[in-house]
């Protein structure tokens, strides 16, 4: 890492690797339509895949839930900030996804940097696949866990090193839907091998809540699977419109989570407007089938337009559509002419996806129109 005085020019190395992240300040509420320096830009880059983010009972639900619960918790969750509106999202969360339990965090990143610890350490063995999310790999990390990682979807893969590794609590680390390729993991062959080897199947399914399975349920909703073994996380600052997490599981793990889960334990919990307004997020998600037909076709839309032209998207059927550049300033050029043509498309760039394979990363959403897809397609063209 750099000293103080090498910062800048680390800085201006990455510049020149066409490495460096800014941020760019968005001065309108998320929707098919952000403006950024006073310009107005048709969005493929944000998560909300139900058009939620700006929806007004949503919106209603966190002012309500702040006059009725007040605007901050206050405390820890095992002190006194458990109150009654993060107590009640959680039994309804658990009841929408089926599970007998559930637990709160104020984000997806802190619950896979908690829960993975929590249930492997010292002398155990966590198994990651190449391709799962930063926030599940610093998780696997922090967990003092022997930290293997298996190819992309590699079953057999997976399954030898299960086998090399028969000491200790063993768990297996996926996401359900993959946020750089949108790809899908076979959930029920990685549960089949989670119980064959008495193992942990930890599911990020932040990609998957709200969109996929009945009323938007998720990814293990949506393939029937339920199991002692399994342990699931569904984050809300995408289809959900808001923010936080929660994971699902047994009664006996969401338990042993709250005794032992460092990022619940030893964080205020979240506003309970927040928890308010969760609770108000799961019918609003339930009841918003039109919403998920509308997104599907957006995204038959896209890749059939796509095939008709020419243009190479990955092989995915989820809203994340990404399109290879290969290199890291193709992918920078192409986002900066969609923006000419007031279109923003995020270009993804290692370490954020392996070197060589940097792409414009499409993102759909209920909200958009045909007409918006169609102008996209024109661009990427
Ligand atoms: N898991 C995956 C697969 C994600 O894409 C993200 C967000 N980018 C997270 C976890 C982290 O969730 P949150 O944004 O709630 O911290």
């Amino acid at each position: 890492m750099p000293r103080p005085a090498e910062l800048a020019d680390r800085l201006a190395d990455l510049d020149a690797r066409y490495r460096r992240r800014r941020r760019p300040r968005v001065d309108s509420p998320q929707g098919p339509h952000i403006v950024v320096d006073g310009r107005t830009y048709l969005t493929f880059a944000s998560n909300d895949y139900l058009g939620l983010a700006s929806d007004a009972r949503l919106i209603d639900a966190l002012a309500d839930g702040a006059r009725r619960f007040g605007a901050g918790s206050g405390s820890s969750h095992l002190l006194t900030g458990h109150l009654a509106a993060h107590d009640r999202f959680e039994r309804h969360f658990a009841d929408f996804v089926g599970r007998e339990a559930a637990l709160l965090f104020s984000s997806g990143y802190q619950a896979n940097t908690g829960v993975v610890g929590a249930l492997v350490g010292r002398g155990d063995t966590v198994f990651s696949d190449r391709l799962a999310h930063a926030s599940l790999i610093d998780g696997c990390r922090l967990s003092g866990a022997e930290h293997v990682r298996f190819r992309h979807n590699d079953l057999d893969g997976l399954e030898s090193r299960l086998a090399a590794h028969p000491g200790g609590a063993r768990l297996i680390a996926v996401d359900a839907v993959y946020s750089m390729d949108g790809d899908l993991a076979p959930l029920a062959d990685l549960l089949a091998l989670a119980e064959r080897y008495d193992a942990w199947l930890y599911v990020d399914d932040a990609h998957g809540f709200g969109v996929l399975g009945d009323g938007g349920r998720g990814s293990l909703a949506a393939a029937g699977l339920d199991s002692p073994n399994l342990v699931q996380l569904a984050t809300f600052g995408k289809a959900a419109g808001l923010a936080g997490a929660a994971v699902a599981g047994t009664a006996t793990v969401i338990d042993w989570l709250v005794n032992s889960a460092r990022t619940a334990i030893f964080t205020t919990a979240c506003p309970p407007s927040l928890a308010h307004a969760l609770t108000v997020m799961l019918d609003v998600v339930g009841q918003a089938d039109e919403r998920r037909a509308d997104l599907e076709a957006r995204i038959v839309q896209l890749r059939e337009g796509a095939a008709a032209r020419g243009l190479a998207l990955l092989p995915s059927r989820t809203a994340i559509q990404p399109f290879p550049c290969g290199d890291d300033a193709a992918a920078l050029a192409a986002a900066a002419r969609l923006r000419e043509r007031g279109i923003w498309v995020p270009a993804i760039r290692p370490p954020t996806v392996p070197v060589g394979s940097a792409r414009l990363r499409v993102s759909l959403s209920a909200a958009h129109s045909a007409a918006d897809v169609e102008a996209l397609l024109d661009g990427l063209s």
